[in-house]
């Protein structure tokens, strides 16, 4: 933070009023996160209030361990005697407060302050831009993608006095939002990347989208952008005042003049000057996207005045690295979390706490590089010492020089390598066991080798899961329903081939209040791996009885027979047992159907060892507007018969009808609870609101050889694929065993390779297909997108004539699972 602020400054700036004990320190610190408290005595908490939790939960336990000043809301109640212990600034509203404070601190820094913003390529603009600036400077800049209304202010308390250049990204969703990321942000100079649909549902239409993004640059000096895109060269020409506009095009009338030439593994890009000076950067990629994200990179640097040589050579040394924070299985049950990108305080906060999210492991172990230009080292690395211990490391693996200053604050829990190479030399895969291991350095430590010599290698095929989108999905359902309505969330069939464990973890911290899965042992599964949350069993069989209580799971009861038999074991037992009834009202799978409800009343007096706790029914067309006149008679008769079932209950069971398509199109039924699926997974089966969810999973897979066919040749068993011509193939490394469906076989379904399409050629084989690249530049090695974001699981889903639920249910658990937050 730049400059410590007292309570009176604090007091004016976000225009609170003061209770409890008066606070005489400063505050260098600002934190909305309890668990990322490092100097207590210096720390400002605020208070934020979510869709499920109120951070004001957290003050009493904060109090304990030393906080003295805390933001909250008005209306909140200070509980007993915290009042003479800390000092409480009263807001009506934690948000709007923070925001202040952040504005007030960036007005502190006289230094240039980039802002980003534009569909793609934010986050990827801002790190190079960052690693190139900081062969001349001292870099802040935002972590990962903290772009949002909090994710800036927190961004802008990590810039230090020392920075010589902030970077910030900004992203909005929707209408309206800019304004406050504006007066944050105050960007000197502006890049605007591009524009694209994504978030479309926000806005009116894509110029309402770029008017409300262009609102971050109203006081910039500089407006970087690219003529190309039309639309936006339309709008920030005829809106931004042209003495700020430095815009670059592959065509004449720039500023500047851009030409690429695509070399095997590099392009050389040209940029021509209006005054006729030319500047050649080499630059280490060939792909379009690549190119663009760069040549803003180059036209910001120059534009604030960086010379050419540092420029080029910071341009040097990018590489196309997975930027993301990646969860991968690791050798012996390990589970690893790769941020080998990573280089600063920020970020490391970022990735220490996405561990602390994760499901419990034998122990916790860090390596991690030294920091670089962070600033005086005996503050930084002082300060990283208190941020692991608030995690509750086991060890820490040291490497570089600096960071044997850690040493003395961990004594036999460090061990220090002065070099990756030592550090390889020395590790030994074996001595982690069950271990969550997290790897995070700075780029120069190339520390994806100390992740490749730890990770579990399955082949080729990956299904990488992207958990952002998820919460993302997540949170649309969730807006759609009133806040108290509570969320169940379908995890059956491996979360519908995501990786059930996993993804109820990450549901567990987003706020689901419920899991299902379809039988016992995947909820014991779940239970073994950690997952506290109440499960519901659809399916569950006499045999399990005894592993049901065992594990707390809860069974759906859905025939008298299997009532009593439950209820008998219950009272032989004698224990109580949470279950659900499944009602029938049309699907005709699993149920009581009306006419047994007198015997089902009967059943539940005799027994009430079985708490019912909950009463459902499931929509056989809730996805198709033809069925909606059944859907309401299923809804009319699930009323009456929960009505009737409830007259002879004493306590309330929840009430629950809608799957994923019934929350969008029933609304008003959405009683006590939803049960979220498919469209979790980022498919909306209405079709309504198609692109207001993300993409969840991309099957990916590699290329393993290309053979050029003569004339005449043919591909594959019985000789189906034919190539009159002759011509290109690929051979992919995925097959019908990694549940690539065999009905894609001759030409039904294609693949992405540098994002053009590649039909199947021939029959798919258990472990290989073959496909078409004859009009492809493609190597062996290459990429081949499956399933994913440009790739529409609903389209392939009808090429085939089935539906995306078994499309991702049926990717075979060989395929490696990786998880990661963009
Ligand atoms: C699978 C299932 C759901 C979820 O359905 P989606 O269409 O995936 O949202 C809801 N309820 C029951 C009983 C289910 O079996």
């Amino acid at each position: 933070m730049l400059s410590p602020l007292s309570i009176d400054q604090l007091l004016a700036v976000t225009a609170g009023e003061v209770r409890g004990r008066r606070f005489s320190g400063t505050i260098s610190k600002v934190t909305i996160d309890s668990r990322q408290v490092v100097q207590a005595e210096q720390t400002l908490f605020v208070a934020l209030r979510g869709a499920k939790a109120d951070g004001a939960a957290y003050i009493p336990k904060l109090v304990e361990e030393g906080v003295c000043c805390f933001l909250v809301q008005r209306d909140w109640e200070i509980p007993e005697g915290l009042e003479e212990k800390a000092s409480f600034i009263l807001v009506n509203d934690t948000r709007l407060a923070l925001q202040a404070i952040a504005a007030y601190e960036r007005k502190l820094f006289a230094k240039p302050v980039v802002g980003i913003t534009g569909s793609n390529g934010k986050t990827i603009v801002k790190e190079w831009l960052g690693q190139v600036l900081s062969q001349s400077y001292a870099v802040a800049k935002s972590p990962k993608s903290y772009n949002s209304q909090i994710g800036v202010p927190l961004s802008i308390f990590g810039i230090e006095s020392y920075h010589q250049v902030a970077i910030l990204e900004a992203g909005i969703s929707k209408a309206g939002e800019m304004d406050s990321l504006q007066q944050m942000i105050l960007p000197d100079l502006g890049i605007f990347t591009n524009i694209g649909n994504a978030h479309q549902e926000g806005f009116e239409d894509i110029i309402e989208k770029i008017k409300e993004k262009l609102l971050l640059f109203s006081n910039a000096k500089l407006l970087v952008y690219c003529r190309d895109h039309e639309l936006l060269r339309d709008e920030i020409e005829r809106s931004v005042d042209g003495q700020k506009l430095v815009s670059w095009s592959t065509l004449p009338g720039a500023d500047f003049s851009v030409s690429v030439k695509r070399l095997e593994v590099q392009s050389k890009i040209i940029l021509l000057k209006s005054d006729l000076s030319t500047f050649t950067f080499s630059v280490p990629f060939t792909d379009s996207a690549s190119l663009e994200n760069i040549t803003h990179v180059i036209v910001a640097a120059l534009s604030l005045g960086q010379d050419f040589p540092a420029i080029q050579e910071g341009l040097g040394q990018l590489k196309p690295v997975d930027m993301r924070l990646t969860l991968k299985p690791g050798l012996n049950e390990s589970l690893l979390i790769d941020d080998t990108y990573n280089n600063d305080l920020a970020g490391l906060k970022v990735a220490l706490e996405f561990l602390s999210h994760q499901r419990p492991k034998r122990s916790k172990i860090l390596i991690l590089s030294d920091l670089l230009q962070q600033g005086l080292p005996e503050k930084v690395y002082t300060e990283v010492a208190e941020l692991i211990r608030s995690y509750g490391l086991d060890k820490i693996i040291g490497v570089g020089t600096e960071i044997s200053r850690l040493a003395e604050h961990f004594g036999a829990a460090f061990e220090n390598y002065a070099s990756t190479d030592l550090l390889l030399h020395a590790l030994d895969p074996d001595t982690f066991q069950n271990d969550l291991i997290l790897i995070t350095g700075a780029r120069s430590f190339a520390f994806e080798r100390v992740v490749n010599r730890l990770q579990l290698r399955v082949h080729g095929t990956t299904l990488e899961i992207n958990l952002n989108a998820l919460t993302h999905n997540f949170n649309f359902y969730k807006r759609l329903v009133k806040p108290e309505t509570k969320m169940m969330v379908m995890v059956k069939a491996f979360a519908y081939g995501g990786g059930a464990a996993e993804i109820a973890n990450h549901l567990q911290t987003i706020g689901a209040d419920y899991l299902a899965v379809a039988f016992s042992d995947e909820g014991i599964s779940l239970r073994k791996q950690g997952i506290k949350l109440p499960i519901m069993v659809l399916n569950p069989v006499e045999e399990s009885f005894d592993l049901l209580r065992e594990y707390q799971l809860e069974p759906v009861v859905f025939s008298p027979e299997f009532f009593r038999k439950l209820g008998k074991y219950a009272q032989n037992h004698a224990v109580k047992l949470a279950i659900h009834l499944d009602l029938d009202t049309g699907m005709h799978r699993l149920g009581f159907e009306k006419q047994q409800l007198s015997e089902l009343k009967d059943l539940i007096c005799a027994f009430p060892e079985l708490r019912i706790a909950s009463l459902y029914t499931h929509l056989v067309g809730a996805d198709e507007e033809m069925h909606e006149e059944f859907s309401r008679l299923q809804l009319q008769e699930f009323t009456e018969m929960k009505t009737e079932i409830e007259a002879v209950l004493a306590y309330q069971p929840l009430i629950h009808a809608l799957n994923s398509a019934g929350i969008v199109h029933f609304p008003e039924f959405q009683m006590d609870m939803v049960r979220l699926g498919i469209g979790l997974y980022g498919v909306e089966v209405t079709g309504k609101h198609d692109s207001a969810l993300k993409a969840v999973s991309i099957l990916k897979t590699s290329v393993s050889q290309i053979k050029t066919l003569a004339p005449g040749a043919t591909v594959g068993y019985s000789r189906k694929g034919l190539l009159p011509e002759g011509g290109k193939i690929a051979t992919l490394a995925i097959g019908y065993a990694d549940g690539y469906d065999r009905r894609f076989s001759q030409g039904k379904g294609y693949v992405l390779i540098h994002g053009k399409k590649a039909p199947v050629i021939g029959n798919v084989c258990m472990d290989m297909v073959m496909v078409d690249v004859g009009a492809i530049e493609v190597k062996e090695g290459d990429e081949a997108i499956i399933y994913g974001e440009q790739i529409s699981l609903k389209e392939l889903a009808d090429r085939i004539g089935t539906i995306p639920y078994e499309l991702l249910t049926n990717i075979s658990t060989r395929v490696k699972r990786v998880y990661y937050l963009d």
